[in-house]
């Protein structure tokens, strides 16, 4: 759902400053278009907007225990800036290398943060974006016109997490935390903590924080597929012995993990049983044969019909097989004073409920768009390429691969709007 703010007709507006391209967010698709629009559209003016007060999105965002990505940085990297760490990435690594980039490329000029754009009106008599954007420091408007709009903000709302109403959750004494919005001082030392999950962001949490709490209960509506696998790169690190160049490593590789990833995703639909046993087995080899895999790590659905999260490690799987964090594969009754009973009947005690339950979805910014002077519903369009929009000129959106690194197809869309 959109949630715009608005701005009214008396505050005060910058004079409009005119780019050839705006960018919407500094995230990895946002810094990725400004390299894009450097080297390939060198003549062209471009700023890129950004609401934060830094570059990052989604890796500046998220600061809760153990955050990192569950895809291969060779393919989540830029094609264009090697990869040389261990495939799995913290946020910090990642932000890291995209400091790198901003700094090595001189980008740090073309970004406006604490900007958030409230507005965006397309003129067809001066074939003209307007954008409003509302200085953080401020409280002012920033006006800018654009001949074309690149939206690079991702697709879920940065101030809030998602968490579901369930019965009676106000009963509870302790504390309820979303990964989201993780406060900084938040003791989990010695505690019991009830995770709800069965997503990356769980199968993250629950490892990082496991040796420090009491106990971990993952309370998971349904299971999850996983990858557990040895965070490095084989083919990479025989490269390296062969003292390659980086360039060629991120290249030869970023290749390999491609052509591998389609493999698996074939196999995934013309012999999904196959692949499920696969996974499975994998799951087993960590948890012993002794472990209830059926109940609480059997999806019912084929593998690929949701993301597949890679386990760096196996750490979720050994944090499990130590005895310190437990599942419990039920749907949620309701909160109790004391934590959570379950429609199974079991009753769980904790003194903090951690609510890994995803994002708000918020395609397009919390932006308000007209077209001359008509609101615009972007339900009433119809995308083209799941890029652009029917009725909406000269605007590109940018929204990854499901099944494969997100920055595979910024990349791609970059190519395309700069060719357009
Ligand atoms: C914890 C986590 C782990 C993930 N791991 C992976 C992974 O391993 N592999 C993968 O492929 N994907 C992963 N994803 C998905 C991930 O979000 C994307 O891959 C990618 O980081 C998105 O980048 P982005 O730049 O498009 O959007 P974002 O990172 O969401 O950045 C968008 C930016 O736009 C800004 N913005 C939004 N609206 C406005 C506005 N109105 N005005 C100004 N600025 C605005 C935001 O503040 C934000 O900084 C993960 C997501 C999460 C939450």
């Amino acid at each position: 759902m959109t949630k715009h703010e608005t701005i009214t007709a008396d505050e005060t507006r910058s004079a409009a400053r005119h780019v050839d391209v705006l960018v919407v967010g500094a995230g990895i698709s946002g810094v990725g278009a400004a390299y894009h629009l450097q080297q390939q559209r060198p003549n062209d003016s471009f700023v890129v907007l950004e609401a934060l007060d830094s570059f990052g999105g989604t890796w500046l965002t998220h600061k809760y225990p153990g955050i990192r990505s569950d895809s291969d940085l060779y393919t989540f990297g830029y094609r264009f800036k090697p990869w040389v760490g261990a495939p799995i990435a913290t946020a910090e690594e990642i932000l890291t290398y995209m400091n790198e980039v901003i700094a090595e490329n001189d980008l740090a000029r073309h970004i406006h943060y604490g900007r958030r754009i409230q507005t965006a009106s397309w003129d067809s008599a001066t074939n003209l974006w307007t954008i409003e954007a509302r200085v953080a420091a401020t409280g002012e408007i920033d006006r800018y016109t654009a001949g074309f709009l690149w939206m690079c903000q991702g697709y879920y709302r940065h101030s809030e997490g998602y968490t579901p109403e369930w019965p009676d959750m106000d009963r509870f004494k302790g504390t309820i935390v979303h990964p989201q919005t993780w406060p900084e001082d938040l003791d989990y030392t010695g505690k019991r903590v009830i995770l709800i999950g069965s997503g990356a962001t769980a199968a993250t949490v629950a490892p990082a924080i496991a040796a420090d709490c009491a106990h971990v209960s993952l309370v998971q509506r349904s299971p999850t597929y996983f990858i557990p696998g040895r965070n490095a790169n084989e083919l990479a690190d025989i490269l390296r012995q062969l003292d390659i160049d980086e360039t060629w490593i991120h290249e030869i590789v970023r290749r390999k993990i491609i052509f591998d990833q389609a493999e698996f995703t074939r196999r995934s639909f013309e012999e999904p049983e196959a692949v499920r046993e696969e996974l499975l087995t994998g799951v087993r080899a960590l948890l012993g044969p002794d472990y209830d895999v059926e109940t609480h790590f059997t999806p019912s659905y084929r593998p690929w019909r949701q993301r597949i999260a890679f386990v760096p490690d196996g750490d979720l799987f050994q944090g499990v097989a130590s005895g310190k964090v437990s599942i419990h594969t039920a749907e949620i009754e309701r909160f109790t004073e004391t934590g959570l009973k379950l429609k199974s009947g079991e009753e769980i005690a904790a003194d903090i409920i951690i609510t890994a339950t995803g994002f708000n979805l918020n395609v397009l910014g919390d932006i308000a768009f007209a077209i001359d002077g008509q609101p615009l519903d972007f339900a009433k369009t119809v995308t083209y390429r799941g890029m652009m929009f029917t009725g909406v000129p000269n605007l590109v959106w940018v929204f990854g691969y499901f099944r494969a690194s997100w920055t595979l197809r910024a990349d791609l869309v970059a190519d395309f709007v700069c060719r357009l």
